[in-house]
């Protein structure tokens, strides 16, 4: 893997978020993305090369919102970059991992998107993404 891409951060309104975002990191919120097949409404800050994004579901049923549910806003996933997901996705199934996805998933920010269930990492959610060319 090539570093963390980003970290994802589980909100229950992005309305209320996005501004107290702005202020904590002094950054504008960059991008604003909804994804219809994850139900999910993304937004986008950059702090120097970091990445920060915040999920808020734009469904009740959809998993952001059973998350919050279960366990309450804060720190959803951490991705890493990846040149080749679908070599990555091959290496982690032989390595164990089991993966929350059998194909790489359209994702947020122009990228491709494979979970690894937080199972088999000490209960972190994993993404990994690849940069759509
Ligand atoms: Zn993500």
């Amino acid at each position: 893997m090539q570093k963390i891409e980003h970290i994802g951060i589980a909100v229950k309104s992005l309305a209320q978020a996005i501004p107290v975002y702005e202020k904590l990191l002094d950054t504008p919120c960059y991008k604003t993305e909804t994804v219809d097949s994850e139900k999910v409404n993304t937004a986008f800050f950059l702090t120097g090369e970091n990445k920060i994004e915040l999920l808020e579901s734009s469904d009740p049923e959809g998993v952001i919102a059973r998350y919050i549910d279960k366990k309450g806003e804060g720190l959803h996933h951490v991705a890493f970059a990846v040149a080749d997901i679908h070599a990555e996705m091959s290496r982690l199934k032989a390595e164990g991992f089991l993966l929350l996805n059998e194909a790489p998933k359209k994702g947020a920010d122009n990228k491709l998107v494979c979970f690894v269930h937080p199972k088999n990492t000490h209960g972190v959610l994993v993404e990994i993404c690849q940069e759509i060319s």
